[in-house]
């Protein structure tokens, strides 16, 4: 019998947390979830607690422990903890030598290195870590002999289309395909009006909030491009993205004599998750199986560049380099939280992040410090310049 695996989930309350757990609960007896980490939905959590039994838990501060503490009985034995040193502590225990990465955002950072550095296997969801740190996240990673396995639908397909020993050896190119998001084909100029819930209908997929909104302008498919350059050490210009509406072949290798490899399934994330729990081997994820001849056909077409600015300015960010990748995530990350709480329209993203990236430049950054530094210069910068313009808009509506 094989042994069972320990696994911390980083993120458990969010979209791809749940799905991990689904696929987790049909092999109970293979892994054992040994840490759950959730922001604010303490119910939840409790729930998750109640049926999966972690060692410990870690939740954003101290009310919410008090609040995770009075739904328990007295009796439970979770060691209830709270705050980001907290989540670092967790995610480099080695009692748990699996970790998912499923936080949102640059939020993740810091307890992700942490698995990392901890030589863990580590399956990463959480992208935005991966566009801020790039280089210096899988050198890390290879120092410390951590085995880092993509979770996004499209890396993750890449990963089981490279040769095993996952070199570049003959590939020529990697395509991402990109569903285009619930406005495709849509001229950007008319999207102005659009609402939250309307950016958050995605046509494929059921994700979070954040991710949902970049696949709607289309950014999520640029931090793929930065993610994917960094994972498997390729440069952006050997990165073709594709326009594929049916999000049924997640991505494809093309190879020097011809050949492209490419993986399809159903737009499950349980898919990518039961690939990466039980890599090398297999287990049933519980997705639904494709039919082929349901599907009949698949469409593919180039994106056009010219409508689909944060798209475009992803692209630029990735060819530039230096600190274009950070400094494109924390204005995006800003952005975006700013349109969900309805204080700019969908078209300002683009504009905000445009801003930004003319404000700040420069070369790498050399460590983890100087990334979350940067990260934090930019997101104060765009928060100042928002609370101008939402004033402004304010202003004018008066
Ligand atoms: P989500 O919003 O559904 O869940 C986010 C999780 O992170 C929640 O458990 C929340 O409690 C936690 N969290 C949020 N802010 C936090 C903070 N400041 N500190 C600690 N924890 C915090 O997000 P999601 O859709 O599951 O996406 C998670 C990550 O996976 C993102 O980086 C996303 O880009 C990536 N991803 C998601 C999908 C998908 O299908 N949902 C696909 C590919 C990649
Ligand atoms: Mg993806």
């Amino acid at each position: 019998m094989e042994d069972v695996q320990h696994i911390s989930i980083l993120g458990s309350t969010g979209s791809v947390g749940t799905s991990t757990l689904d696929v987790v609960r049909r092999h109970s007896t293979q892994y054992r979830v040994d840490t759950l980490t959730a922001h604010t939905q303490i119910e939840l959590l409790h729930s998750q607690i109640l049926e999966f039994k972690p060692r410990v838990v870690v939740v954003a501060d101290a009310q919410r422990a008090q609040a995770l503490r009075d739904l328990l009985s007295d009796s439970s034995s979770v060691d209830i903890r709270y705050g980001p040193a907290a989540l670092a502590d967790v995610a480099a225990d080695e009692r748990s030598p699996t970790v998912m990465s499923a936080i949102v955002g640059a939020a993740g950072l810091v307890p992700t290195l942490a698995a990392v550095q901890a030589g863990k296997k580590v399956l990463i969801a959480n992208k935005e870590p991966l566009v801020m740190t790039g280089d210096l996240f899988m050198q890390t990673a290879h120092k410390a002999g951590a085995t880092v396995l993509p979770i996004d639908s499209e890396h993750n397909a890449i990963f089981q289309c490279l040769p095993s020993d996952q070199s570049l050896s003959g590939v020529a190119k990697l395509h991402l395909t990109a569903s285009g998001g619930p406005f495709l084909g849509r001229e950007w100029s008319s999207l102005s009006g659009m609402t939250a819930s309307q950016a958050c209908a995605h046509p494929n997929w059921s994700m979070g909030p954040k991710i949902s909104v970049d696949s709607a302008t289309m950014m999520n498919k640029g931090l793929e491009l930065i993610e994917a350059s960094a994972l498997f050490s390729i440069t952006p210009d050997r990165i073709n993205i594709v326009v594929h509406p049916q999000s049924i072949i997640h991505s494809l290798v093309e190879y020097v004599d011809g050949s492209f490899l490419a993986q399809l399934g159903s737009p499950d994330m349980k898919i990518p998750i039961a690939h990466a729990l039980a890599w090398p081997s297999r287990c049933e994820s519980g997705a639904q199986t494709l039919s082929l001849s349901a599907i009949s056909r698949l469409d593919f077409h180039e994106p056009d560049l010219a409508n689909i600015p944060c798209l475009a300015l992803a692209i630029q960010a990735a060819k530039a380099g230096g600190l274009a990748p950070i400094v494109l995530n924390a204005a995006n990350e800003i952005a975006v939280d700013a349109f969900l709480n309805d204080k700019i329209m969908f078209t300002y993203i683009p504009v905000l992040i445009e801003a930004a990236l003319e404000q700040f430049s420069g070369p790498v950054a050399q460590d983890v410090e100087a990334v979350l530094n940067i990260d934090n210069e930019v997101r104060r910068w765009c928060e100042g310049r928002l609370s101008s313009v939402t004033q402004s808009s304010r202003q004018a509506q008066l």
